[in-house]
């Protein structure tokens, strides 16, 4: 069964369009969105955050239309992780704590015991426990992503949209980013989508793909199923060597340098 389904969605700017995308995430799928830069990925990603409206399409969360629900319904169900999080001047736990104002009950301004230790037990999980006291302004890109997840998990949504969470992070920090993400869609059932440029991460997290180029839909599959080499040569234009992974079993992407391509041909000719 899906959670999240797109028909047709068409959406983006003057010189850009997203074209019919169609496709569907299973409930406690971990899926994700790959594609070359200027694909359409974010674009995407906005169309169904809901800060790019459509122009044609829909799409449906359990069913039910996004364009039906109101802001608070819908922020009870999705949470939200964009790439550049602007909160200012306002402490970690703050911030992290307003992601439990979609459940607070109307006119109620105070959050409950019950939004304090979900918001703790969020920024122990994520790790943003320790500069919980800092201002959000005063963070390494990665600190303020660390938070941002913290934030969206305090949301408990159903449906969790992150937008290159790993992009700001060294390989510790993905690693533990992508290790949390896995273990809450496991444990919890959280469904998780999320635009992810790295080829091999979101081999090796995600259970499933969909591969954007040109504003269209590629292929979606398995991760064995869209990152074949041609079908990135074909996107990428790029020659790769796809091998599995010896451990995972996942497949990983290997990229060969201009000059040893070369050598390559020179051999064979
Ligand atoms: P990706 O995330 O795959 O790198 P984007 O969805 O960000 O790609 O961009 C797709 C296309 O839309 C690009 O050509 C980009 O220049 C254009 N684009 C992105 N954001 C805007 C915007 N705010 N206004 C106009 N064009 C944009």
């Amino acid at each position: 069964m899906n959670l999240l389904e797109l028909h047709n969605v068409c959406c983006g700017y003057s010189q850009f369009r997203l074209d019919h995308i169609s496709f569907g995430v299973g409930k406690g799928s971990f899926a994700g969105i790959v594609g070359p830069n200027g694909s359409g990925k974010t674009t995407l990603f906005r169309g169904i955050a809901g800060t790019l409206p459509l122009s044609e399409g829909q799409i449906r969360l359990n069913g039910q239309s996004l364009r039906e629900m109101s802001l608070r319904q819908k922020a009870r169900q999705i949470a939200i992780v964009s790439q550049f999080i602007e909160a200012g001047d306002m402490t970690v736990e703050d911030y992290v704590l307003m992601g439990r104002i979609p459940h607070h009950a109307r006119f109620t301004f105070f959050e409950t015991e019950e939004d304090y230790r979900i918001a703790c037990e969020m920024m122990k999980k994520t790790g943003s426990w320790r500069f919980r006291d800092k201002l959000m302004s005063e963070l390494s890109g990665g600190e303020q992503q660390l938070a941002g997840i913290a934030r969206a998990l305090a949301q408990q949504p159903q449906l969790l949209l992150l937008d290159e969470p790993t992009s700001h992070l060294d390989i510790t920090h993905q690693v533990h980013i992508l290790n949390l993400l896995q273990e809450l869609n496991e444990q919890t059932g959280l469904t998780i989508l999320m635009v992810i440029h790295d080829l091999n991460l979101a081999a090796e997290y995600c259970d499933h793909l969909f591969l954007v180029n040109e504003g269209k839909l590629h292929t979606s599959g398995t991760p064995e199923e869209v990152l074949t080499f041609r079908n990135i040569e074909d996107v990428w234009n790029t020659v790769v060597v796809t091998q599995t992974n010896p451990v995972s079993g996942k497949p990983v992407v290997f990229l060969v340098s201009g000059k040893v391509m070369k050598k390559q041909q020179e051999q064979t000719l």
